[in-house]
């Protein structure tokens, strides 16, 4: 299975899912329709699944295109039937979905949006996490309450380490300048860091980046340990608290 970043619109990725076995092929939040299009026409394949995360513009503004072009299926969240755009094949929380070979298992974040979602390979270990969790952030909360937000950056916790995250912008660079601020003795999160100059001086993406990484270096995911807490001046605070304050020192990053 082979997973393309394709950059769209200023910061976000779409993610073409090619399986060479089953011969599937999968866009994950295409924004627009002709950075895809043309991606695929290069690769002469055809596109039998349209994915999203949750349907924010920019996630979901190339679905009715790709659809007219390619007769494909639009596969979202239940509980958003009414605003993901030609959706056809709805599901709900924990429910698994085949794609080709690969099993595929829901999981509902709501916090950015209500009706966010997860798309869970098992077996491959491979989460797209649209704008939940992103390398070294998270997303800001629309929808939904620190509380909700939380719970669903721990649910993301659960999954296997060697998990590969692929999110749905570009926005590691800014993220680690805000996580540095405040987690600068992080030994993880300094490597992290250069390794992330290294690649947007060329231009190239960050993404994917494996849990444990993100475990090690994300502050968002981090806010239930001490040294963290003493960090923020939080010493014996609940993570919830910890959270609502980092997530508030970034939305004034
Ligand atoms: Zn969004
Ligand atoms: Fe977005």
């Amino acid at each position: 299975m082979e997973i393309t970043p394709i950059p769209c619109l200023t910061d976000n990725y779409s993610y073409i899912i090619d399986d060479h076995v089953s011969k599937i092929v999968g866009v994950v939040d295409p924004s627009e329709s002709s950075p895809i299009f043309a991606f695929l026409k290069k690769k002469n394949l055809k596109l039998n699944y349209i994915l999203n995360t949750h349907h924010h513009f920019d996630h979901i503004g190339g679905n009715e295109e790709l659809k007219k072009i390619y007769n494909a299926k639009v596969v979202g969240f239940k509980g958003d039937k009414h605003r993901i755009p030609g959706i056809d094949i709805a599901l709900g929380n924990n429910e698994k979905w085949n794609f080709g070979n690969s099993q595929i298992k829901i999981l509902h974040i709501p916090g950015h949006t209500s009706g966010h979602i997860c798309f869970f390979f098992e077996k491959e270990k491979i989460a797209f996490t649209g704008d939940a969790l992103f390398s070294l952030g998270c997303g800001k909360i629309f929808e939904g309450d620190h509380d909700q937000m939380l719970k669903s950056l721990n649910k993301l916790k659960e999954l296997p380490k060697d998990t590969m995250i692929y999110c749905g912008h570009e926005y590691t660079y800014k993220n680690a300048k805000f996580c540095m601020k405040y987690d600068s003795d992080n030994i993880n999160l300094k490597n992290k860091f250069e390794k992330i100059k290294r690649l947007r001086s060329k231009n190239l993406p960050t993404v994917p980046s494996s849990l444990d990484d993100e475990l090690k270096s994300n502050i968002f995911l981090r806010c239930a340990q001490n040294d963290i807490k003493i960090k923020l001046d939080m010493k014996n605070e609940e993570e919830l608290k910890v959270f609502r304050k980092v997530r508030d020192l970034k939305d004034n990053f």
